[in-house]
């Protein structure tokens, strides 16, 4: 996937979560807790404990048939389909922070930093 598309995934994730469906929401927990495990296996933490509440909740969200619909996806083509709805469904909900001279998105709503060119708005004086 390129860089610009998990950018703009990660923005919508973190930043409008609230926008959802509950369905959305137990998918994409059980999603966060088998990435948190697989990256603790990594740095050697308890990984057994936490691979097995990450394999609990897939079992548990499972288990309704919308959610496990939405898991059988695999996390890849979660994320970039349901960021898409919500682009699609909550235009004006989703406030994209592009920066006014390269259009790279910023890391966060109200960021005045803009990560690709460095341009400061508030440097400008206005
Ligand atoms: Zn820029």
């Amino acid at each position: 996937m390129p860089d610009r598309m998990n950018e703009l995934i990660r923005y919508i994730f973190v930043y409008h979560r609230h926008l959802l469906t509950p369905y959305e929401s137990a998918a994409a927990d059980s999603f966060l807790a088998q990435a948190k495990a697989r990256s603790a296996s990594r740095f050697g933490h308890s990984a057994e404990t936490m691979l097995q509440v990450a394999e609990e909740m897939k079992t548990l969200a499972s288990k309704d048939p919308v959610v496990k619909t939405l898991l059988d996806r695999g996390p890849d083509e979660f994320y970039s389909s349901v960021s898409l709805r919500l682009l699609r469904d909550h235009r004006g909900e989703i406030k994209l922070n592009l920066c006014p001279r390269c259009l790279a998105l910023c890391k966060t709503p109200r960021a005045k930093q803009r990560p690709k060119c460095y341009y400061n708005s508030r440097s400008k004086g206005h």
